[in-house]
């Protein structure tokens, strides 16, 4: 038999006498009253980009779904499994959710597969490969490109990716609905965990800069 990890048993027991102590009031009421959160977050599984650690949310404040690369798949209403869509559907029919941020991130290895898609699958089941095949036409076109550098190239797949999961957002009528009628606002944002820097994308162009931070 083993046992449940240590680090975890010790991680639990600094948040019951810090943080949840500390919020037990709103743990409280939150369990009452359910949640409201007021963001959506669509993130990748990094362990180094977590988006309450990087936007410091507490607890209801912000729902997120995370998987590999930080893709939204395009709207495909049949009998496949679709854990994101599913998300999806509960955060803006459910909670109402109004704000939906992409969030991409440097060094991603999701991203980095797309751009190697003769790489050896992980498993006979390769779904890394199969997954990441959302991007293949952008990753295809940035391969192509002999002007740029892998490290260009890992950058630019991780921006292109957050404004491709942003149209694939789109395909869903019920966030096509509620953004035409202004009910709705899709963001995208890229972290640097080498640096820490946040990059957030105009919604206009697509570009990506770094917001001015107000309480500096
Ligand atoms: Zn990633």
């Amino acid at each position: 038999m083993s046992t449940f990890p240590t680090r975890l048993i010790e991680g639990y027991q600094t948040f019951m006498s810090g943080r949840y102590l500390a919020e037990k009031n709103r743990y409280r009421q939150l369990a009452e009253t359910g949640q409201e959160p007021h963001t959506m977050v669509i993130a990748c599984c990094d362990s180094r980009s977590a988006p309450e650690t990087v936007f410091d949310c507490g607890p209801g404040e912000m729902f997120v779904v995370r998987n590999v690369a930080n893709l939204v798949p395009p709207y495909q209403p049949d009998d496949n499994l679709h854990a994101t869509s599913a998300a999806l559907e509960f955060a803006v029919q459910s909670l109402k959710i109004r704000q939906i941020v992409v969030m991409g991130h440097g060094r991603c290895g999701g991203i980095k597969a797309a751009l190697d898609p003769d790489a050896t699958p992980l498993s006979p089941g390769d779904f890394i490969g199969h997954w990441v095949r959302l991007l293949k036409p952008a990753a295809q076109q940035i391969q192509d490109s002999q002007l740029l550098t892998s490290g260009e190239r890992q950058i630019a797949l991780e921006r292109i990716s957050i404004r491709n999961s942003i149209a694939n957002l789109r395909t869903f009528p019920c966030v096509k609905i509620l953004e035409e009628r202004g009910k709705l606002q899709i963001h995208g944002a890229w972290f640097d965990i080498s640096t820490g820097e946040l990059w957030v994308m105009d919604t206009q162009s697509g570009d990506f800069y770094r917001p001015e931070l107000p309480l500096a």
